[in-house]
């Protein structure tokens, strides 16, 4: 394949979520600290007025902004539209458009720090499993972005750095470093694959696939009814089977959980009660990346 030469590395697309939006300021502000020899590195701060806001957006969600038709739609006037024109512009066409793209989030819940790939390309596979092979508590989810609606479809290399928990508009010093630690860790994947430097890369991953989302139990008003069980709480990446507590009604009663053994992810993120998320159930699959 093709070396990479220009890599895009993406802050603040959701703008209260302020470990990614403060690492693209000090990237920013030092760029030498991500320049590698053999690829250039641009720096973004994806939303810059909801992150002043501290907002995770003004009018929609930047990061479900990117598909062709949303792009192309003359009547999508929103600030997070025009943004992501201009964004896609930047970074995703041209001759200086992006090789790969790394978007920086935080979640309110419990997944630590979490690598999100939205296709299975081997390179991103084996970019994973480098990662996971050096930061044993790094985990890999899937999810599939049929409609490419995410900043980081832009382009088909890349990925999204997921770590939590940490509350909307709050820095925890902590998950900033081990973020950044990652971000180091990816451009030096990126950086050895192009001087085709061999990398001790397991031959085997672990990845967890979003196969579908729970939504809480509502009233008819299409208010919640219910809450995230306390002993699902912080629980992601924990194997759920059926029976198990998933949701606890205001009045006292439990929701129990059934199907087929899922591991749910996701579990009371802040920002996904807009969007009638609860959790997403991911399937466990081990990856062989051997050739
Ligand atoms: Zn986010």
């Amino acid at each position: 394949m093709p070396p990479i030469r220009r890599v895009a590395i993406v802050g603040g697309t959701h703008g209260n979520e302020l470990t990614g939006a403060y690492l693209a300021k000090k990237f920013a502000a030092l760029p030498q600290l991500v320049q590698r020899s053999s690829f250039e590195s641009t720096v973004l701060l994806a939303n810059p007025l909801a992150f002043a806001a501290r907002q995770r957006y003004l009018e929609r969600d930047l990061n479900r902004c990117f598909s062709p038709e949303n792009l192309q739609d003359a009547a999508a006037l929103s600030y997070e539209d025009n943004q992501a024109r201009a964004i896609y512009q930047q970074l995703g066409s041209g001759a200086a458009k992006a090789d790969f793209i790394l978007d920086l989030h935080s979640t309110t819940a419990n997944m630590g720090l979490t690598i999100i790939l939205t296709n299975r390309h081997p390179f991103n596979l084996r970019m994973a499993a480098y990662l996971s092979g050096l930061h044993p508590a790094v985990k890999i989810y899937f999810w599939m972005d049929s409609q490419t609606t995410f900043l980081r479809s832009i382009s088909k290399f890349g990925c999204a750095i997921e770590v939590g928990p940490v509350a909307q508009g709050l820095l925890d010093a902590a998950l900033f470093e081990q973020t950044q630690a990652l971000v180091y860790s990816v451009l030096d994947y990126l950086e050895a694959q192009n001087r085709g430097v061999d990398l001790k890369i397991a031959d085997r991953l672990t990845l967890y696939e979003c196969t579908a989302m729970v939504d809480y139990p509502k009233t008819e008003q299409g208010d919640l009814a219910a809450m995230i069980h306390p002993q699902l709480q912080s629980r992601d990446y924990q194997p759920l089977q059926s029976g198990d507590a998933i949701f606890l009604g205001f009045d006292g009663t439990t929701i129990h959980y059934s199907g087929e053994l899922a591991y749910p992810v996701f579990i009371n993120e802040a920002a996904y009660y807009e969007k009638g998320i609860a959790f997403c159930l991911t399937q466990q699959q081990q990856i062989s990346l051997a050739d």
